[in-house]
């Protein structure tokens, strides 16, 4: 399936986001406890699917994160939206935000600059046709941006923080635990949304942080360009 290898988020600056809420809290004073303590920020983590969407574990997940309220990030393969368009409606108009994952799966750095700007421009202009929003935001498949391609498109690309390694493990007991294991404040899940194991995970992990007093996020609200 993929062999996307592990790498760090780039753009992801959770200790000054911290440090900006910590310092308007001080200033405004105006969250507080009972007993006069400043209320501490609720831990948030962006959950993200790439490789869809699936005809099967999509919408199966969608309906989880509704009767959970919870968004999540999806970063789509231009090829897969031809005859799922509902789909992608539905992600948009549920509150997800929905970004790019190139057309073909093509490792950007390996193809021609002509190649790469039209998996990404192709795909972008496809999820405009049905949401009427063009994505801000792409994850290259294997984790590889070519940065030549920020003089042609105005797009961030975001990585992620946190590995489930769903695509290998492929058991949701065992990706639930990885995650829940070493989750931490800010970080970037990912995922995929093409596996029943992934989906069975997702929502595991999803009822546990929740119960740990985590709030979830798209990737938006955790980046700072
Ligand atoms: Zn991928």
């Amino acid at each position: 399936m993929t062999s996307e290898k592990c790498a760090h988020v780039t753009c992801v600056c959770t200790g000054i986001c911290l440090l900006l809420l910590a310092a308007q809290g001080n200033l405004d004073d105006t969250v507080q406890t009972g007993g006069g303590a400043v209320q501490e920020e609720a831990p948030r983590v962006a959950l993200t699917f790439d490789d869809g969407p699936d005809a099967s574990c999509t919408p199966r997940l969608l309906d989880g994160l509704k009767e959970r309220q919870i968004p999540a990030t999806f970063f789509i393969q231009g090829k897969w939206i031809a005859g799922q368009e509902d789909l992608i409606l539905r992600m948009h108009r549920e509150g997800h935000l929905i970004g790019n994952h190139t057309f073909d799966h093509v490792r950007l750095t390996a193809v021609s600059e002509q190649e790469a700007l039209m998996q990404v421009v192709k795909t972008s202009n496809d999820i405009y046709e049905i949401t009427g929003e063009y994505p801000a935001y792409i994850r290259p498949p294997f984790g590889e941006w070519r940065e030549s391609l920020n003089c042609h498109v105005e797009m961030i690309p975001v990585l992620w923080s946190l590995d489930s390694r769903d695509w290998v493990l492929q058991d949701a007991d065992q990706i639930t635990s990885r995650v829940l294991e070493s989750v931490e404040d800010g970080d970037i899940i990912l995922m995929h949304d093409i596996f029943d194991a992934s989906v069975d995970a997702a929502l595991a992990i999803a009822d546990a942080l929740t119960a740990e007093g985590y709030d979830f996020v798209t990737v938006d609200a955790l980046i700072i360009e």
